[in-house]
């Protein structure tokens, strides 16, 4: 973050330089994003691209091709095991080991359908060197243990180990993964949907492994797929920042190339064969929605996605036909009223050899799928003969430069963003600079357009007379579940139909060394790690200068954005009628996606297209570091634009702000999407839900949460789109038309309130006119404090479609400038690496278990994901404290206070840097406070964790709530006190 003078960088190598047995073969500028290119090959094969680009934030990968021939899941099994001990780090799970003694802003592994990648990001320069080592002896020196194989991969054991009489089950991490995975819809459209286009190559496989298959992958396969995919012939490395390159290539050569020799590898993908006919093809889930729960996407093969100039022209048709919710194919799918959204995977995908397009519908009924063809084939044909309107195309084309410029650590980090933009031409065998730098492709991209047709051509040919095309139905089936659980059974019974009573006595022997492998304690001396003198002790003062119009105050911040223009206008509220405050997160929701100043949202959504790169609205309580009591609401509407729209950026966010329109038709669709979003969201995000809810219990802010975000919120929205205004529920909103009466009494109250806007863009861009947004605000309100009651303290469960629970406990506890809070973020951090994971994930068989503190709003709290126990999980949270009097040492402490100082220095990049400080400054939370904070975070002792412990978190400060598939109450939660007061979802 401290930025070092642009001659700090160092200099690219020339082409034709010899670095060790490395030669540079290209070194191309990017200009878009400032930086350079350097291509690299090794005279093992290895491949290595390098960026040099000032950014603090180093990035490594490397990601090999892997192309497996089958649905056992090796690739993905491999991924897994290598991360389970190498020969340098022979630790059990060095991976996870390494997490608490990095500042690593990015730590992961990934296996994609035909290749693996293996990526970090830090900002700390012996962190980069600590992970790399930790990288490279994992994916090239693995010590594959036959146990981490069982542990990991598939093993047979039996229902109590030791006991060769009771069933024999199949376990295995990924075995569980996979079963799991093909529960979900989104992960068996994906599968499907390769399966459909190439029946013939390694995408009609499972590259993570079906559950049925699983099985048949051996020890002896496992091995030899690493030795002819992780080898430094097969190799492309990326690296990223302002490291010295020869610092790194001499790390990778002494580590890994001068182990190995050169090795001939085929990983080679080959053409599909055509289609001479379009077909049909089914895929099924495990669903009970029958009403709603089919998706059918129409799919084509299109052409080899490593050619740069058609990879453009799909990518920018797709955002032409789908990109908004106004595009020519997008509304008359979804104003046909067949489905509530587009299908998953609809437009155009890069990540196979040969692309694909697709589009269809969601939110279907059984008997769809010639409905939905016949709908999406008429609607092409439509669009190709009357023809693309210029404009349309041009709004796309802008949309792609806004990508291209833009440099953010939003989502992934930029350092990893690159890397993933340039890897799916490079691994295919095109020009990995394509994918940074497009300007060739864009020039004659536009020159083909000022000849003549250009899209709707491609429409006909790569579209509707290409007779590659496959109509994909997704449907639920209810009993697939029951299915899938007696063909285990089946499995099972035929694979261990032979077996002798030596095989049983194996198995048995095999478990418990497994087990005795997992209880023992690893000295991890050997794990390379961090101080805390690696920490910056100091908070980063990034510049702004501020001005006051009328009631507005404006900051003015300089920042090298790659010429985009970034506003923020929040809008502290005044007090807020209890009536309104359930109608405002679906304010926020709606006013951007509705109509404006005359136009409908047809008209609203190109404009913002034609000159913005989006416009989002969203509601947020603030606290003050001093008073956990003391809220503020705002509503904020935050928006970018290249530099030369940024005046009609503005008009826009006026616009939204004096005269925003809802009309019945348009916000019924819109509350309809959302119910579904949000319905889908409990079962993937029920720990966050059940947080909400006994949060809402012990705090202010928690409270306003859970009416903003929490299952009461659900509720709200399900009363009003079913129409039904339940006394007590919905807020009192009895239905849409009372809805847009409620929405017209906020429209009024914001522009009562006071603006506080934030401008980031580079200097000569800063001197934006603000005044078409500030002197909207005329009122004399002063800003609200509100007030809300916190919801009775009794343990709270909600039921809904799970197999699993989320279970969940809050307490309130110190606000930010409070000397007990620094511990409490530390306690968090322990709690979570060295307690909770291992008793709820390691013991209890949960997906996961953590604990998190949120330091604004003062809520301790501890959590389970999918989790198969209620009782036993409340039993680990009430004895975490014992936890604390078991031997820990300085390495736990330091490890703790690591990971909880990344809390307290989030990546940022030159959109949200200077934001982030201005709005932190005006909430009290200013560079002092903070590093106030920081030094007392800095000294926390064993000690401190449980005297904060005792003072804060004790069992009659408890809030709980669990979000579960049935009522929870039995006897064992009965010997805890615990009766929960249960509801459905
Ligand atoms: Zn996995």
């Amino acid at each position: 973050m401290t930025s070092l003078s642009p001659s700090a960088l160092p200099a690219a190598p020339r082409v034709g330089e010899r670095l060790g047995r490395y030669t540079v073969e290209r070194v191309e500028t990017l200009p878009e994003m400032q930086g350079t290119l350097v291509l690299l090959s090794h005279e093992l094969g290895a491949r290595h691209a390098h960026v040099i680009r000032e950014d603090d934030n180093a990035a490594f990968s490397v990601t090999f091709p892997t192309v497996p021939k089958d649905s056992t899941g090796v690739a993905h099994i491999l991924e897994h095991i290598v991360l389970m001990g190498s020969r340098r780090y022979p630790v059990p799970d060095p991976f996870f080991a390494m997490l608490p003694r990095s500042l690593n802003t990015f730590m992961n592994a990934m296996t994609s359908n035909d290749w693996t990648t293996y990526p970090f990001s830090t900002r700390n320069e012996q962190d980069f060197f600590n992970l790399l080592s930790v990288y490279l002896d994992a994916t090239f020196l693995p010590l594959m243990r036959y146990e981490s194989f069982r542990q990991d991969g598939h093993r047979f054991e039996f229902e109590t180990p030791d006991d060769p009489t009771t069933p024999l089950k199949l376990q295995g991490v990924v075995y569980n993964e996979m079963k799991g995975g093909m529960a979900n819809p989104g992960s068996v459209m994906w599968r499907a949907f390769g399966k459909a286009l190439y029946p013939d190559l390694t995408y009609a496989n499972n590259s993570g492994g079906a559950p049925e298959n699983i099985p048949e992958l051996t020890y002896d396969n496992l091995r030899a797929f690493h030795a002819a995919h992780y080898h430094p012939s097969n190799a492309f490395f990326y690296t990223y920042g302002k490291l010295p390159l020869e610092r790194i290539l001499d790390a990778i050569e002494a580590h890994v190339m001068a182990q190995f020799t050169a090795q001939v590898l085929d990983v080679s993908i080959p053409d599909q064969t055509p289609f001479t006919a379009p077909r049909s093809e089914r895929a099924a889930y495990p669903g009970t929605d029958t009403e709603r729960g089919a998706q059918v996407s129409v799919l084509w093969k299109l052409g080899l996605s490593s050619d740069a100039d058609a990879n453009l022209r799909w990518s920018v048709l797709s955002d032409v036909l789908l990109g908004n919710p106004a595009a020519p194919l997008t509304r008359p799918l979804i104003e046909s009223g067949l489905g509530a959204g587009l299908a998953d995977l609809s437009g155009y995908r890069d990540s196979f050899r040969e692309g694909a397009f697709a589009v269809g519908l969601k939110g279907l009924g059984a008997g769809q799928v010639q409905a939905v063809e016949t709908l999406v084939l008429d609607t092409l044909r439509a669009v190709a003969e009357g023809g693309i309107d210029p404009e349309l195309i041009e709004s796309s084309l802008h949309q792609f430069e806004i990508g291209q410029k833009e440099v953010s650590n939003a989502g992934y980090p930029f350092a990893l963003q690159v890397m993933f933009r340039m890897l799916g031409p490079w691994l295919y065998g095109g020009d990995p600079l394509t994918g940074l730098r497009l300007d060739a492709e864009l020039d004659r991209l536009r020159a083909d357009l000022n000849a003549g047709r250009v899209f709707e051509s491609m429409i006909e040919e790569g579209l509707l007379n290409n007779p590659h095309r496959v109509t994909l139905e997704l449907a639920p089936d209810p009993e697939l579940a029951a299915r899938t659980e007696a063909d285990e059974q089946a499995l099972i019974d035929r694979l261990s139909a032979g077996f002798t009573d030596e095989d049983r006595a194996r198995i048995v022997a095999e478990s418990l060394r497994l087990k005795e492998l997992q209880a023992q304690e690893h000295p991890l001396d050997t794990l390379p790690t961090l101080s805390l003198s690696d920490v910056p002790p100091s908070v980063p003062r990034v510049p702004y200068r501020t001005e006051d119009a009328g009631r507005a105050l404006i900051a003015r911040i300089a920042q090298p954005t790659g010429g985009l223009s970034y506003l923020d206008v929040q809008v502290r509220l005044p007090d807020v009628p209890d009536d309104l405050l359930d109608a405002l997160p679906l304010y926020a929701f709606a006013v951007t996606r509705g109509g404006a100043a005359g136009q409908d949202y047809v008209a609203l959504a190109r404009r913002m297209e034609a000159v913005t790169g989006g416009v989002s609205a969203s509601v947020s309580s603030g606290v003050h570091p001093d008073d956990l009591n003391a809220l503020r609401l705002s509503l904020s509407f935050s928006g970018k634009a290249l530099a030369r729209n940024a005046p009609a950026l503005t008009d826009v966010i006026r616009d939204l702000l004096a005269a925003p329109e809802f009309t019945r038709d348009r916000l019924e669709q819109l509350l309809r999407q959302r119910l579904a979003g949000l319905k889908a969201s409990v079962v993937q995000s029920g720990n966050a839900y059940a947080e909400r809810l006994a949060g809402a219990q012990v705090s202010p802010a928690g409270a306003l949460g859970e009416r903003f975000g929490g299952l009461s919120a659900l509720n709200t929205l399900k009363g009003i789109v079913e129409g039904r205004a339940v006394e007590g529920q919905s807020g009192g909103i009895s239905g849409l038309d009372d809805l847009i009466a409620r929405f017209g009494r906020i429209r009024d109250l914001i522009l009562t309130g006071t603006p506080v806007l934030a401008l980031t863009a580079t200097e000569p861009d800063l001197t934006l006119d603000l005044s078409g947004v500030t002197s909207l605000f005329t009122g004399s309100a002063p800003v609200g404090r509100p007030a809300p009651a916190t919801a009775p303290r009794t343990p709270q469960a909600r039921t809904t479609d799970s197999p699993v629970a989320f279970n969940a406990v809050a307490f309130q506890t110190v606000p930010y400038t409070h000397p007990d809070s620094p511990a409490l973020l530390v306690l968090s951090r322990l709690l979570r690496s060295n307690y909770l994971l291992k008793e709820i994930r390691e013991k209890g068989g949960a997906y996961g278990g953590a604990a998190s503190f949120d330091n604004r709003e003062g809520v301790f709290a501890m959590s389970s994901y999918r989790d198969p126990n209620v009782a036993r999980t409340y039993r680990v949270f009430r004895d975490a404290r014992a936890f604390l009097d078991t031997p820990l040492g300085q390495r736990e402490l330091t490890e703790a206070i690591l990971g909880a100082s990344k809390v307290l220095d989030p990546l940022t990049s030159p959109d949200t840097a200077g934001r982030m400080r201005f709005y932190s400054d005006q909430a009290g939370y200013t560079p002092d406070v903070q590093e106030a904070y920081k030094t007392r975070l800095l000294a926390v002792t064993l000690d401190d964790l449980r005297r904060v412990m005792d003072t804060w978190l004790t069992p009659d400060r408890a809030a709980y709530a669990v979000v579960t598939g049935r009522d929870p109450n039995d006897d064992s939660l009965k010997e805890l006190g615990l009766t929960f007061d249960v509801q459905g979802v």
